[in-house]
């Protein structure tokens, strides 16, 4: 079935998307490089440096200590950034606080330096809550690393103080990296106390149908979703996806390294700041968070997925008609429907006769700068690595036909 034409949906999108590229200083001052790696970490647009800016030279002080302006001023920043994070996750619960809602719990919201902390908050702060001796979790393989070692560590952890607790792998489907919900459905039972996911994979660029494993799993087992690739690069709703922790990287999402956070649901467990307000927060980096999540939002995170998804189609057709490149993952772009994983804005691939740090060196000197190794996946060889190319609202349709005419050249 044909779908939208991405260069349609490109033409369609370029007046909106000609001033957020402007936007971002790094961008505008470099026109002949072509930043190629925001799933490692993001670049910023102007008004979050600005807001760093501001407040360091305006109310830089610490936060839940102090009773004078400054520090009145950062406890505040701190409180509502965190009501923002909730508000752009789409937890009603925010709401319900205020008597909107009945039954909701008060979720929780704590900052990190990006999703490996985050994850790793929810395996020591949280899971020794949840579990019992002889208790199961269920977790993904074939992932990031970050969404491996925390549960791997902690029931370690935990078994060094006699509450055993069995490891489960969360099955894949060969090729694609998508989760077999049925096999899922299958493995979880009676002691399954807590399943980890993957929002969208970060080498396969696959959107994992996470929606699916709420009724894979039923209501009662806690969910937890690494979310590092897709907040702030398509719409993510905690109550429409039914999980009990998201964790993702704000530096991922234009706001400034050593950024990110854990949602927590209340009823899951305790809703604390793990060590209350002891501890120095990073606060710039949380006043740049707040800030890259007002932009994301003025700017409309739907139009940035489908501007990025619209590059990603145009990259993988290209390929898709060069033999001598191999894409990773699933096939299909938006152009294939939504039976099959959507491609989000990741395209990962191969050559068949030069290495992937061959490519990436021969990619920079043509002015792209891309990512290329194994790109942290759990259980790959890093001999077996590939070239990474991932995107933002900031790229343009010129630089993936720039990136094709490179690539076609070294077939
Ligand atoms: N999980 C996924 C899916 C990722 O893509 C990444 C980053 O590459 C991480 C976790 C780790 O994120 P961070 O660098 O913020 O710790």
């Amino acid at each position: 079935m044909a779908g939208p034409d991405p260069r349609a949906e490109l033409r369609e999108l370029a007046a909106w998307q000609r001033p957020l590229r402007a936007d971002f200083p790094i961008v505008a001052a470099n026109p002949e490089q072509a930043y190629l790696d925001s799933a490692a970490t993001s670049q910023k647009p102007r008004r979050v440096l600005d807001v760093v800016h501001t407040y360091l030279t305006t109310s830089n002080a610490n936060a839940g200590r102090g009773s004078y302006p400054w520090a009145n001023a950062t406890t505040a920043m701190v409180t509502g950034a965190a009501e923002r994070v909730r508000e752009f996750l789409g937890d009603r619960s925010a709401k319900a606080e205020e008597g909107a809602g009945a039954g909701a719990g008060p979720s929780s919201v704590h900052f990190t330096s990006g999703t490996t902390e985050g994850l790793r908050t929810v395996a020591r702060d949280w899971l020794p809550l949840l579990l019992r001796d002889g208790d199961e979790i269920v977790v993904p393989y074939g992932d990031h690393r970050a969404n491996l070692d925390p549960w791997l560590e902690a029931r370690d952890l935990l078994g060094a103080q006699g509450v055993r607790i069995a490891v489960r792998e969360l099955p894949c489907q060969a090729g694609t990296g998508d989760y077999d919900a049925r096999a899922l459905a299958a493995l979880v039972g009676p002691r399954t106390r807590f399943v980890a996911v993957t929002h969208v994979h970060h080498v396969y660029g696959a959107d994992m149908n996470v929606h699916r494993i709420r009724d894979a799993v039923g209501p009662d087992v806690p969910i937890c979703l690494d979310a590092a690739q897709s907040v702030g690069h398509q719409p993510v709703s905690v109550a429409d996806l039914d999980v009990d922790f998201l964790v993702f990287s704000g530096h991922k999402a234009l706001a400034l390294p050593g950024t990110g956070a854990v949602w927590a649901r209340g009823e899951r467990g305790p809703a604390f700041r793990p060590g209350g307000w002891a501890g120095t927060p990073n606060t710039a980096g949380i006043a740049s968070l707040a800030a890259a999540l007002d932009w994301l939002e003025a700017a409309g995170v739907e139009r940035i997925a489908r501007w990025t998804a619209a590059l990603a189609s145009v990259l993988t057709d290209g390929l898709s008609r060069m033999p001598a490149y191999e894409v990773l993952g699933c096939r299909s772009s938006l152009a294939a429907g939504t039976e099959v994983q959507r491609r989000g804005s990741i395209v990962t691939f191969r050559h068949h006769g030069i290495g992937s740090q061959d490519l990436g060196f021969i990619l920079f000197s043509h002015g792209f700068m891309v990512r290329s190794d194994d790109h942290c996946q759990a259980g790959r060889d890093p001999r077996d690595g590939s070239v990474r190319v991932s995107l933002h609202v900031h790229n343009t349709l010129e630089e993936m036909e720039k990136l094709l005419t490179a690539l076609a050249k070294l077939q």
